[in-house]
């Protein structure tokens, strides 16, 4: 099957859901790899890595969905002292410090909690257009735009034209998993079917926004249901040419009620197989995202080899994986080494895709390297040489504005 795969992916012919899990299950790694790098490198620029300066904070913790894989949330019942929901001049609060550290787009997410009332979600779009313009304001996944739904009494149409209009040109991908009716119903049944996100996304890019597709996978789905997940984004993707890009992470199963359940981990060469199928089976994707974060800078170095052609963001804040005991850091700085030492050329991107800034290529590792501290991954102590302040970082001190407790500091 590898060299008929191989044949019509050479002849830009679409693959069958069959040859989707022969390319998950069966098919040589190696040459799996470098057919999805021939064809990123034929997508676009083949020198060339993109990132994005990012950051994701959270404006609340408090969700009533009860995902079986989530260990960031609170129940609305919970008392504790790190149970959190932000106000809109908390939230301003993070765009200020994400402002310092020169992030052009703010992945904002939270749990779903139905004390906030409808009115806070525009407002903090607006407000964060309004007063950082020069930031897009990458908020709210499909989950938060029903939960929007449920208090404001609007339509999905209705939600998203009054973010649109309040500011909001992009949505982020989170909340899709495994977009398979069995898959869904096992790990967070409150969601809905993979219609549920599906429709936000449709709504969104009627509406003129793009959004990205994820997938987490690494705990109760086949194969088979991988496939399913892919043939829901490429469909999508044929209607509404809406995506940006594709974004595959791996579960991480520490301190989530599903943990005992799942007793494999996905590991580098699952996430390579991952990441290399999607790119061949997402034949109208331009971008797929390798991720230095969830899976590992090593491995993400190796993705760039295996269809990839972004390295996703700098992630200065990240408090969902870091509830499972994951926790990753970077700085431009070693970000932009690694890419180098994976043979191409950094390069700052906006939320869209646009390339803001080339930096030097591979060529200038040798002057540049010496002087950028490679950090060890895993750490909940980062080490003695990470910087106490980023790039652009005056201080971000405490966050203020906020309605019941904060979440620890940085
Ligand atoms: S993943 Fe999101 S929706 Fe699910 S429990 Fe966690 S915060 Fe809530």
């Amino acid at each position: 099957m590898w060299s008929t795969i191989a044949a019509k992916v050479e002849r830009g012919e679409r693959l069958t859901s069959t040859e989707g899990v022969y390319l998950l299950t069966d098919a040589p790694l190696l040459e799996l790899g470098s057919l999805a790098h021939e064809v990123r490198a034929r997508k676009t620029d083949p020198r060339i890595v993109t990132y994005v300066i990012d950051t994701n904070p959270n404006y609340t913790n408090v969700c009533t969905v009860d995902c079986h894989f989530c260990a960031f949330y609170r129940k609305p019942s919970y008392a504790g002292p790190d149970v959190y929901t932000y106000d809109v001049e908390g939230v301003m609060k993070m765009m200020a410090a994400a402002d310092r550290l020169g992030a052009t787009t703010v992945l904002l997410q939270g749990g779903l909690n139905p004390a906030i009332p409808w009115e806070f979600y525009p407002t903090i779009v607006r407000e964060a257009r309004r007063r950082y313009p020069h930031i897009t304001p990458h908020f709210f996944s499909a989950p938060e735009i029903h939960q929007m739904v449920e208090v404001s009494g609007l339509s999905i149409r209705g939600v998203i034209e009054a973010l649109h209009a309040a500011g909001q040109t992009t949505l982020p991908g989170g909340g899709a998993e495994i977009l398979a009716a069995r898959v869904r119903r096992r790990i967070s049944i409150k969601k809905g079917g993979p219609e549920a996100w599906l429709d936000v996304h449709r709504e969104a890019h009627h509406a003129g926004m793009r959004s990205t597709a994820t997938m987490m996978y690494g705990h109760v789905e086949s194969d088979a249901e991988v496939v399913e997940h892919f043939d829901h984004i490429r469909a999508l993707q044929d209607e509404t040419r809406g995506f940006t890009a594709f974004v595959p992470w791996s579960y991480k199963r520490g301190n989530t009620p599903m943990e005992a359940r799942v007793k494999q981990v996905a590991g580098a060469s699952r996430y390579l197989r991952v990441l290399a199928a999607s790119r061949l089976y997402l034949d109208n994707f331009d971008h797929v995202q390798a991720s230095w974060f969830s899976e590992g800078k090593k491995t993400g170095q190796i993705a760039l080899h295996f269809g990839a052609d972004d390295f996703g963001g700098t992630l200065y804040e990240e408090n969902v994986h870091l509830a499972t005991g994951h926790v990753n850091k970077t700085t431009v700085a070693e970000l932009e080494t690694l890419v180098r030492e994976s043979g191409f050329t950094p390069a700052q991107r906006t939320t869209l895709y646009e390339i803001l800034r080339v930096a030097p290529g591979p060529e200038a590792l040798d002057t540049l390297a010496a002087d950028v501290p490679l950090f060890v991954e895993g750490l909940r102590e980062l080490p003695a040489e990470y910087p106490v302040v980023l790039e652009g970082e005056a201080s971000l001190g405490p966050v203020g504005g906020v309605v019941t407790s904060p979440p620890p500091a940085r």
